[in-house]
C-alpha cells in the first residue's frame, strides 16, 4: 500500500507509527510540516525534486534497522542516501521512506594494521581526513563531497585506481542491514555471496552501515595539477594523450577534460571562457619520481597555462569541488571505452564547440592499471576492459534551459557510440537509462539477481539501478 493510501485508510494509524518510530529512533524523523523538510529532501543534483513522506536521519544501525522494518512493514517506498550525489536522484523518492545516513560518518582508522572502519554516510573528505591523518589512503572519486557508500557499492575509482585498483577492489567487509532487519556482515569469508555483490551491484542487497577498506601510503604531499591547451589543439592533444596514456606506470593518472576555461587564476584572462582541453595529473609515488614522467605532457602543443607542483593529497581530492557544487542542474551520459579512435575525437571537437553551457564538459578517466587486472567475475563491477570511462556532463542553472542542455548531452552520446564498448558505469547512469541497466552489470547480471533472491527476495530496496530477483 503507498503512502497515499496508507494515509487515506488509516490516517490516524500511520500518525501514530510515525510517532512510535521518533520514539524509538535515536536520530531524527523529519516529516514535511517540519522545518528542516525542504533542506532534508534537496540532494546533490538540482533537477532531482521529490517529496518523500518521511525521512528517518539515522544515528546508528538500531535506527537504520528500526526505519527498514518500518519501510517493509507499512509497504512503503525506501530510499537509502549515503552522501545524496547520485546523477539518477536514487537517495531520495516520491512518497516513501527515506533512510537518510548523513549523520552516521565515524570513521576509525588502524594504521598498522592499515585499516579504515567508515560509517555509510560519511563524504570521500571525511575518509580521506581520517587516513591522511596516517599518511595513508584507499582510492576513492575525485570530488570530495560524494558519499563514500554509493561509490563504493557501484565500484568506485579515481587518482589512485590505476595503482590500487577500483574502491571495491581494497574493500574488507561491511555491516548490513537486510531486508529482513537483520545486521549481518560480509567479508570474503563471511556470507561471500553477498560481500562479492556489494562490490558493484549498486544499493540493491541492503543499507551498509559500515564500511573496511584497506589502506595503502599516499603522500601526504603528492605531485598533481593541470596542464591547459587551447580547444584548437584538442585532437592532436588528445591522439598524444592516447599514446602517452598507454605507456604511463600505474602510479601515474592523468585525465582529460574538455570545457570551457574557468577563470582560474593561473590561466591568462583572456583564456577565461574559452574553450580548453585541461590533462589532470596525480602521481600516487614519490614526486621527485614523477617529476620527469609528466615532462612530455608539456610538450603536447603550447600550453596555455600550467598549474602543477607538490600538494596535500588532500587537497587535490578536493580541486574540482568549487566546479561540481551542489545545487546546479546536471544530466549526464557516459560510455566506457577499451581504446581511443580517431573518429570519437572528431566527434568530442565538434561537440565541444556547441557547449550549451559554460559549466558543460566532457571528461575521460583513465582506468586500466590495477583496475584491469581482476578477472571480471571476481568481484560484481564487471568492467575490467575498461581502459577509459567518458562522462558528458551537461551542467547548467537555468531550467529554461534543460531542454537544450539535456539534448547536447544526448547528441554527442549517440554521436560517440560507435565508438564506445557498449558497457557503462552504473554510477553515472541518469534517471532515464533503465534500458542500459543489464550493459551496467554486463555478464555478472544473472548472478547478482541470484544474490538479490537471497537477500531482497520482494525488491524492498528497489530505488537504485534496480537488479529483479531471480
Ligand atoms: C560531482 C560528482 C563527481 C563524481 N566523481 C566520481 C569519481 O571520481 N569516481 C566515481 O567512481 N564516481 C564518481 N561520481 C559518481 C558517484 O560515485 C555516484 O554518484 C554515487 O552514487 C554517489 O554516492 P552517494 O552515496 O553520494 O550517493 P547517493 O545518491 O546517496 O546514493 C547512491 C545510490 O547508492 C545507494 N546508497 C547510498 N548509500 C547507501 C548505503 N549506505 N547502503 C546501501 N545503499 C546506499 C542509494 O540508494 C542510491 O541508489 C561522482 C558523482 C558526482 C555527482
Amino acid at each position: 500500500m503507498s503512502i497515499t493510501a496508507l494515509k487515506a485508510a488509516a490516517p490516524r494509524q500511520l500518525a501514530t507509527r510515525i510517532e512510535e518510530l521518533k520514539r524509538n529512533v535515536s536520530g531524527q524523523v523529519v516529516l514535511p510540516h517540519d522545518d528542516a523538510y525542504e533542506a532534508a529532501r534537496k540532494i546533490w543534483n538540482a533537477m532531482i525534486d521529490k517529496h518523500p513522506a518521511l525521512i528517518v536521519r539515522c544515528a546508528s544501525t538500531s535506527d537504520v534497522v528500526r526505519a527498514v522494518n518500518f519501510a517493509r512493514d507499512n509497504g512503503l517506498p525506501l530510499a537509502v542516501r549515503g552522501g545524496g550525489h547520485n546523477i539518477a536522484g536514487n537517495a531520495v523518492c516520491d512518497d516513501g521512506i527515506v533512510i537518510d545516513l548523513s549523520q552516521m560518518k565515524a570513521a576509525r582508522v588502524d594504521p598498522v594494521a592499515r585499516r579504515v572502519t567508515i560509517e555509510g554516510g560519511a563524504t570521500l573528505a571525511d575518509l580521506d581526513a581520517a587516513t591522511q591523518a596516517h599518511g595513508l589512503a584507499t582510492p576513492v572519486g575525485i570530488n570530495s563531497t560524494t558519499g563514500i557508500a554509493g561509490l563504493t557499492l557501484g565500484g568506485g575509482f579515481g587518482w589512485l585506481s590505476r595503482k590500487y585498483g577500483m574502491t571495491v577492489d581494497n574493500l574488507e567487509s561491511a555491516e548490513v542491514v537486510t531486508a529482513a532487519g537483520e545486521v549481518v556482515r560480509a567479508s570474503a569469508t563471511e556470507r561471500p555471496d553477498l560481500f562479492w555483490a556489494l562490490r558493484g551491484g549498486g544499493g540493491n542487497f541492503g543499507v551498509v552501515t559500515r564500511f573496511e577498506f584497506r589502506l595503502h601510503p599516499v603522500g601526504p604531499g603528492v605531485l598533481s595539477g593541470l596542464i591547459v591547451y587551447p580547444i584548437s589543439a584538442a585532437k592532436s592533444v588528445l591522439r598524444q594523450y592516447r599514446e602517452f596514456v598507454a605507456k604511463s606506470p600505474d602510479d601515474l593518472s592523468v585525465w582529460a577534460v574538455l570545457r570551457q576555461a574557468p577563470p582560474l587564476p593561473f590561466l591568462p584572462a583572456e583564456v577565461h571562457g574559452t574553450g580548453i582541453i585541461a590533462l589532470a595529473l596525480h602521481y600516487a609515488g614519490d614526486p621527485k619520481l614523477g617529476e620527469p614522467l609528466i615532462e612530455p605532457l608539456r610538450k603536447f602543443g603550447t600550453p596555455v597555462g600550467e598549474h602543477v607542483g607538490v600538494q596535500p593529497y588532500a587537497a587535490w581530492q578536493q580541486a574540482f569541488d568549487p566546479l561540481l557544487t551542489p545545487g546546479a542542474r546536471n544530466y549526464w551520459k557516459s560510455h566506457n571505452f577499451s581504446t581511443l579512435k580517431d573518429g570519437l575525437f572528431d566527434a568530442v571537437v565538434e561537440y565541444i564547440e556547441k557547449l550549451p553551457s559554460p559549466q558543460c564538459e566532457i571528461f575521460f578517466a583513465a582506468l586500466g592499471g590495477a583496475t584491469a587486472r581482476p578477472a571480471p567475475a571476481s568481484a560484481a563491477y564487471a568492467h575490467r576492459d575498461v581502459q577509459f570511462v567518458m562522462n558528458v556532463h551537461g551542467r547548467w542553472e537555468d531550467s529554461a534551459d534543460d531542454k537544450r542542455c539535456i539534448g547536447w548531452a544526448r547528441d554527442f552520446f549517440d554521436a560517440s557510440a560507435p565508438f564506445a564498448s557498449g558497457g557503462v558505469y552504473v554510477n553515472f547512469l541518469t534517471a532515464d537509462e533503465g534500458d542500459r541497466v543489464r550493459a551496467a552489470y554486463g555478464p555478472n547480471y544473472d548472478r547478482l539477481a541470484r544474490v538479490k533472491r537471497t537477500y531482497d527476495p520482494a525488491n524492498l530496496f528497489r530505488v537504485n539501478q534496480n537488479i529483479q530477483p531471480a
